[in-house]
């Protein structure tokens, strides 16, 4: 069947129509929510501002009493971890619930395998680099199954391939497309729980891609929203998402609630709560995505949409977030003309590197400083790349430095209420830390700070903003 492109997005036709039914039910769900949880959620807000990128198409049949449960590396780090894990699947099975497994590498498998790839190669290849990191989740899915079908359980493990989960070719940082659920229903539909390896997918030349640092997330609320799962879990080894990094603030507190704009952006400051492309999947499709233990039984923290949050939420910084997988690229005394700009990241952004805080200086007798940000894995990359461009633009010199951090405040709150900025300003500044350059978007803050002032930074924010009271 033909799809039609619309703003940019293919509908299978008809879909379009579905759709504005979808989105009555979606609301009809969110209005009922608090008597009906169960209620399937078939709205997929579109057009949300900021999700820029891709949108796949992801058809789904709603399935109720169907639910995906992630684990992450850590709550699968050891062979007792996994039986552990086995045996709580195997509960929601028992409930009656139908589950699908999402898994995460053991441990650091995935550091690993990366070192080891480093030491027969000093530049290893996207290709084989991406089939290499895709073994980590292969190994927890079949670990997961064996587990499982010791404690009785029907239970099936499948490769990102085998699930039918389609990506782009971009090797190692690879976006989902589509994905092809027909495998995993008839597994459904035979009584076993399938467990996906996470993280990976396949190209359209039937090569094996992997989705990025984080990306099993993505994998299971892709899949949960293929399905029409009623609910994405996402356990982990902490009790859910919280008002800072509890490591640099011991007050920082678990949070009930808290928006997919809100986390997106959180991920996007660098906080590992969730992969920023799960939050943004979940937020276009409507999926309900819950964040907890996978150690015990506690709520843990729903994502929900900004307008079904909790008044308690609301108009206020919710978090602190900080990144110290940061490092500044300076091209010194560029002649200030347009196209400059254009110049030094189309070359970047070819590279598939992300760059993030931006700054050019008012120009000084016609030649401008501009510096950008990029993850420190991606430093030596960046320079090879903007060394010659920057020569040929007659530019003085390429600085670097890899020892900033990004600290940031979000919060929905601040789209309405001034004074934001100004408070995080002089907290910083009681706290003696100098601020190297600002950015915002509509909820969020971020200042580059010196590295080692990351924990106080992060405290005096913390208690400037209230964060430990409701
Ligand atoms: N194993 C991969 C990583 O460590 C993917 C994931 O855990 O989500 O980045
Ligand atoms: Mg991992």
């Amino acid at each position: 069947m033909k799809r039609i492109a619309i703003k940019g997005r293919r509908f299978w036709p008809g879909e379009a129509i579905l759709d504005g039914i979808g989105e009555f039910v979606g609301w009809l769900a969110r209005y009922h929510q608090r008597f009906l949880p169960s209620l399937p959620r078939m709205a997929r807000r579109r057009g949300a501002e900021h999700v820029r990128s891709y949108v796949p198409t992801l058809p789904s049949a709603t399935v109720s009493g169907l639910i995906v449960q992630k684990y992450g590396g850590s709550s699968v780090a050891t062979t007792d971890l996994i039986r552990n894990v086995a045996r709580r699947l195997g509960r929601v099975r028992d409930s009656g619930t139908r589950v699908v497994g999402v898994v995460s590498a053991m441990g650091d498998t995935t550091d690993d395998l990366l070192a080891i790839a480093k030491r027969v190669a000093p530049d290893p290849g996207d290709r084989e680099l991406a089939l290499l990191l895709s073994t980590g989740e292969v190994v927890t899915a079949a670990l997961m199954t064996m587990a499982l079908k010791a404690e009785g359980y029907d239970a099936i493990a499948l490769t990102g391939f085998q699930a039918g989960i389609r990506t782009n070719p971009i090797h190692t940082k690879a976006q989902i497309l589509d994905i092809d659920p027909t495998r995993i229903h008839r597994e459904l539909d035979a009584g076993a729980i399938p467990i996906i390896a996470g993280y990976q997918g396949w190209t359209e030349e039937q090569d094996i891609a992997v989705l990025g640092r984080g990306g099993s997330d993505t994998t299971a609320v892709a899949v949960a929203i293929a399905l029409g799962a009623d609910q994405c879990e996402i356990l982990k080894d902490v009790d859910g998402i919280y008002s800072a990094d509890p490591r640099a603030v011991p007050k920082a507190r678990k949070l009930d609630f808290i928006s997919y704009e809100e986390i997106l952006e959180l991920a996007r400051a660098g906080s590992q709560v969730l992969h920023p492309r799960a939050a943004e999947l979940g937020e276009t499709y409507g999926m309900p995505i819950v964040v907890r233990s996978s150690f015990h039984e506690a709520p843990g923290t729903t994502i929900v949409t900004g307008d079904a949050m909790p008044l308690e939420g609301r108009e206020r910084v919710r978090a602190i977030a900080h990144d110290t997988d940061v490092a500044r690229i300076t091209i010194v005394s560029v002649p200030d003309r347009p196209g400059i700009a254009h110049g030094i990241f189309a070359p970047i952004e070819a590279a598939s590197i992300s760059v993030d805080v931006i700054v050019q200086n008012v120009s000084h007798q016609n030649v401008t400083d501009i510096s950008f940000t990029v993850s420190r894995t991606d430093l030596a990359r960046t320079l090879r790349i903007i060394e010659p461009v920057a020569h040929e633009m007659e530019a003085q010199a390429v600085t670097h430095s890899a020892t900033l951090a990004k600290i940031s405040i979000v919060g929905s709150g601040m789209v309405a209420n001034p004074g934001y900025a100004a408070r995080m300003f002089g907290a910083l500044a009681e706290a003696n830390c100098n601020i190297v350059s600002i950015t915002t978007s509509e909820i969020r803050i971020t200042c580059l700070i010196d590295e080692s002032q990351v924990p106080i930074a992060a405290r005096a924010l913390h208690d400037a903003f209230q964060l430990d009271v409701i």
